[in-house]
Order: structure tokens, then C-alpha cells, then sequence
């Protein structure tokens, strides 16, 4: 069936993925017959048999809408929103918008795809046109860097989507979280707002990653032996921090892990990691006293074959845990992940070591989440005031909560769907349910 484009008086919402779920976002956005993409991710499904697989959603029904792309914009590197950018068509051929070390991070992704992508970068602030969409880049906290809510003006209406995003006033890497930019009298009448939802059914605020520093900082302090920190890869933030506690506690650094070297390649070539990080290679590690060494590691989810997991087993090639050792896992645990988890855990204390996990201590701040709690979304929608609240990026519960939040500060009409409903955001706004055929579409086992 050949389905309607959207006419210049109206604004469409069409999310393929990431709407009704936490995983492999895909929002498009309609105007005048184009349309344009904002983030293409993938999610991790574990099997009936316990295996692990990676998904994005499948775009077969939205094809011929697809060929009025007009432009693609990641909003931030996370793999849940640029993961399945090189699983796209090679047909989609609209260049995708982005900042530099999401550009680094894209690019390392195409490495080996035969047709590479046109990028093009762009910075906090900039404003760009791409077909009919005025795109403002606008800077936003959240737990990697050079995360940017977009604000997308139309003659049919204007649109702000946050992206991911926290309120960090102290988040250790780029500017703390700037209310002014997101206030209703620096915006144009905001029509609608495209809102995270991630953390809706938790109270009050999150932490900052400055709190996080002072957490680990004391964690770090008072371990005698070697300190291995499991954290994720792309939060370049705990990472600099990490390079600063070690520095200033007389420990060396380094790392292991491939996703943690590729990141933290392409956060040097960014400047968020510049030549006091007191990293040393890890074949050095071995050689030095426990009380002077320190590593970051991948695998905090327990994934088979990453570095803290052979760790935990001592099937790693260069190092082994001894007994004194402290383990600290900076990083929640993510649904579906807790058997593996517990079972590295077991393996680390089989070998004598002490494992501190940010799940089991929260009031030792060992990790914040980069997602607004309740407070946070509440002050957003008190500073926007836009007309429709859209919640997103999350599972059926956090987006009522959501929108319960939206309506508490005053927004009058929330619009809450799922993954292929039409949302139109010109008047009349409603929501076409199941208007396209939505699934998913496995692109690795
Ligand atoms: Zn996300
Ligand atoms: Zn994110």
C-alpha cells in the first residue's frame, strides 16, 4: 500500500523504533512530502536459548517514504541511536548530520562497508536547513559527550527533541546543563516535545558524574591493591575522571578492551582527553606494584569474552586478578544482564578479590545514569511549555509516568503511542494507530 506524504500545512511523527521500548531508536519526522531521521539504533535480544543478538527495526514498510529522505541526524554516539546507521540501505543515500566525535564514532562503524556515508559535522548552536526542516543543535547533558536535543522548525509547526539528556550541573566532560537554552522565551512556541523517558518512574533528580568522581575517588583511595574498574565505553566522562583520581593517587592506567581503546582514540583526537590522561600500555600493568596500578576495563555487563569477564575466569592473556584486588563496577546492571553479572562477580571472588558494585552500594556513587528522574523531566516541561508532549525512549510504564509528569506541570495535551503510530503535531493533532507496519530485522547473531 502506497501511504499518504505529509502536505506543507502538516508535521508528522512516524518512530519505527524506540517508542513502547528502550532500544534501537529510529524517529522520522514529516513536513511538506520529506522527511528526516533522527538516530538509528540497534538492541541487544537475548534468545529463547540464552544467546545474544543484535536488532534494529525493520524499515521494509516505510520504503517508499524513505525515498524523500532528506537528511539523517545522530544525536549522540550511543549504539541504541547511531548502532545501525551501516546496516541501512546503501539505497539511503541522505548525508547524516552529526558532531565530531559522533562523527569518530560513525565512521569507525563504516570502516569496512563498501559505501561510506556523507558526513557532515556540525557544532553546539548551529542551525542548518535540510529540505524542509530548520535544524538547531542544541547542547544537552547526558552520559557521553556532545549529546544535542534538537530544535526542528517547520511552517507547519516546531518540534524540540531532547535526545537522551539529564540535567548534570556538574558532568566532568563539556558545558554543565544550561536551563536558559531550553527556557519558552529564548525557543519559539515550542508545538511539541519529543521527551526521553528512561528514568520517568524515578523520583527526584539523578546524580551528577561529579558526584560520581567524588565516589570513585574515595573507592580508589582506600584499596591497598590493584583497583580494575569495569564502566562503559563511550561515557568519556568516567574515563577522564578515572585518569584524574589515578594521577592523583600515584596510580598508573591502563586499559583493556577494544570498544575502550576505540573510544578513548577518538576522545583524545576530540580534546576531551588530552596528554595528562596517565595512561600506559597494558602489557606495563603486569610489571608494577598492585598499589600503583589501575585498569579500566570493557565487559561490565558480564558479556562473554570482553576483558573484566576473562578477567574474571583468568583466561586473560596479559593480566591475572590476585587476592586484594578490588573490583569496582561502575555501571548499573541492564535488565536481562544480571545472571552474567553475578556470574563474574562469583569468578572475581573465587579469586580473592573484593567487588564493589554500584547496584549493590547506590549511596556510595559509583555510577549516575545518564537519564532525567521525575524532577528533572518536571522542570523541562515547566521551562519549555510546549504544546503536546510526545514521551519516548522507553517501555509502555516509563512513558505514562511521562506523561503524568508532563501533565502535572501544566502541559495540556500529551500524545503517547508506540512504534509505527502516526503522530500528527500540526492541529488537529492526533495519533493514526499502526498506520505502518513496524518489526525488527536481525543484523547479527
Ligand atoms: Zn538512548
Ligand atoms: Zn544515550
Amino acid at each position: 500500500m502506497i501511504l499518504r506524504q505529509p502536505d506543507p500545512t502538516e508535521l508528522w511523527f512516524l518512530p519505527l523504533g524506540g517508542c513502547g521500548e528502550i532500544g534501537m531508536n529510529l524517529n522520522l519526522f514529516g513536513h511538506n512530502g520529506q522527511w528526516l531521521m533522527v538516530d538509528c539504533g540497534i538492541t541487544f535480544e537475548r534468545t529463547a536459548q540464552g544467546e545474544q543478538r543484535i536488532e534494529m527495526p525493520a524499515t521494509a514498510a516505510a520504503e517508499h517514504l524513505l525515498d524523500d529522505l532528506c537528511g539523517m541526524i545522530a544525536t549522540h554516539a550511543h549504539e541504541d541511536h547511531i548502532g545501525a546507521l551501516h546496516h541501512l540501505k546503501p539505497a539511503l543515500k541522505a548525508p547524516i548530520y552529526t558532531t565530531p566525535f559522533t562523527a569518530g564514532v560513525i565512521r569507525e562503524k563504516f570502516r569496512q562497508a563498501t559505501v561510506q556515508p556523507t558526513l557532515h559535522e556540525v557544532t553546539s548552536y548551529t542551525s542548518k536547513t535540510i529540505g524542509p526542516f530548520t535544524v538547531t543543535w542544541l547542547p544537552i547533558t547526558h552520559s557521553t559527550p556532545e549529546t544535542h536535543a534538537l530544535l526542528i522548525e517547520t511552517p507547519a509547526g516546531n518540534l524540540l527533541h531532547t535526545a537522551d539528556w539529564k540535567m548534570d550541573l556538574m558532568p566532568v566532560v563539556g558545558k554543565p546543563f544550561d536551563p536558559k537554552l531550553f527556557t519558552h522565551s529564548h525557543l519559539p512556541q515550542i508545538d511539541a516535545a519529543i521527551v526521553d523517558s528512561t528514568n520517568a518512574l524515578q523520583p527526584g533528580f539523578s546524580k551528577s558524574e561529579g558526584d560520581v568522581k567524588k565516589g570513585l575517588a574515595a573507592a580508589i583511595k582506600q584499596a591497598e591493591g590493584r583497583v580494575f574498574i569495569g564502566c562503559f565505553a563511550s561515557n568519556i566522562a568516567r574515563i577522564k575522571m578515572l585518569g584524574d583520581i589515578a594521577s592523583s593517587n600515584n596510580r598508573h592506567l591502563a586499559l583493556a578492551g577494544r570498544s575502550l581503546l576505540r573510544m578513548t582514540q577518538i576522545a583524545r583526537r576530540c580534546g576531551y582527553l588530552t596528554d595528562d590522561f596517565p595512561e600506559i600500555p597494558l602489557s606495563d600493568l603486569a610489571y608494577l606494584p598492585n598499589a600503583y596500578s589501575t585498569l579500566i576495563a570493557t565487559g561490565s555487563q558480564g558479556e562473554v569474552g570482553s576483558a573484566l569477564y576473562r578477567l574474571s575466569r583468568n583466561q586473560h592473556p596479559q593480566l591475572a586478578v590476585t587476592p586484594g584486588d578490588r573490583i569496582i563496577l561502575s555501571a548499573k546492571t541492564i535488565p536481562g544482564n544480571e545472571t552474567a553479572v553475578a556470574s563474574m562477580i562469583r569468578g572475581f571472588i573465587a579469586q580473592g578479590a573484593e567487588v564493589i558494585a554500584a547496584d549493590q552500594h547506590p549511596s556510595l556513587d559509583l555510577h549516575a545514569s545518564g537519564h532525567p528522574n521525575a524532577g528533572e523531566l518536571e522542570q523541562l516541561y515547566r521551562l519549555m511549555c510546549p504544546r503536546i508532549a510526545v514521551p519516548v525512549h522507553g517501555e509502555s510504564r516509563h512513558m505514562a509516568a511521562n506523561a503524568s509528569i508532563a501533565k502535572q506541570a501544566g502541559v495540556n495535551r500529551c500524545l503517547s503511542g508506540s512504534n509505527g503510530d502516526l503522530f500528527v503535531l500540526s492541529e488537529p493533532s492526533m495519533i493514526k494507530r499502526n498506520w505502518l507496519s513496524t518489526g525488527r530485522v536481525v543484523v547479527d547473531q
